[in-house]
């Protein structure tokens, strides 16, 4: 799909009223979203009882872990049509990348924010098939400590992509664009928006381990190579 910067005005138009405006918005979706995720990790750090060095290293083992969920699931379902998870390409290449392309990153209204945060179901898919099932493994394979660190860490994994992706979103001008890490993370996503490269490079939302691990972190050679799509 190649769409020029005059086109993104008419396809907006198109999805806006495909999409009718949600009940809930955008804003009020995330500070709940806050609240479920911020009160599970308050609560699996306050079931927590003298966590060995060991155990401690749950935390960096589930930041990979999640890092890497992020990259295969962004390179994967969200860009490959794939069986039963038909939803995820649909609103990720077929509305939020048809939204948003690297000349035009930026929401035009509140109402748009429905184009740019994970829908709700994502939340809950992710509570009940990651967090609980491996949770509840880790508890009996390890420790009760083990589990409830993994699910703090994996739900604030959760909240930093929802929070970092909209930084990517957020106006030029905006006070939080002046911050270097989000600076240079807003040029590799806007990247990721151009249509060319879109299938083959910056799959990562947040830190770009998977892209380097991997070898698709975006460079000129390698979007030469990958070509218009
Ligand atoms: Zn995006
Ligand atoms: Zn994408």
């Amino acid at each position: 799909v190649t769409v020029g910067p005059s086109n993104v005005a008419r396809i907006r138009l198109q999805l806006r009223a495909k999409l009718p405006e949600k009940k809930l918005s955008g804003r009020v979706y995330f500070a709940l979203l806050n609240f479920y995720l911020l009160s599970g990790i308050a609560l699996c750090l306050f079931l927590t009882s003298e966590i060995s060095w060991q155990e401690s290293l749950t935390v960096p083992a589930t930041f990979l872990y999640a890092n890497l969920a992020e990259y295969w699931a962004h390179r994967g379902p969200m860009h490959r049509p794939v069986p039963l998870l038909n939803l995820i390409f649909r609103g990720h290449t077929l509305q939020h990348h048809l939204f948003f392309t690297h000349d035009s990153m930026e929401c035009d209204e509140r109402a748009d924010f429905r184009f740019l945060l994970l829908p709700p179901y994502m939340v809950l898919f992710f509570t009940f098939v990651f967090i609980v099932p491996l949770g509840i493994a880790l508890y009996f394979i390890f420790s009760a400590n083990v589990a409830y660190l993994y699910a703090a860490t994996a739900a604030a994994y959760y909240l930093n992509y929802e929070a970092m992706h909209a930084l990517y979103h957020l106006p030029e001008s905006h006070w939080l664009t002046r911050v270097p890490l989000v600076r240079a993370l807003r040029i590799s996503h806007r990247r990721h928006h151009d249509h060319r490269f879109m299938t083959h490079c910056n799959f990562n939302i947040t830190y770009p381990i998977g892209d380097v691990l991997f070898g698709t972190r975006y460079s000129p050679s390698r979007a030469l190579k990958g070509g218009a799509s």
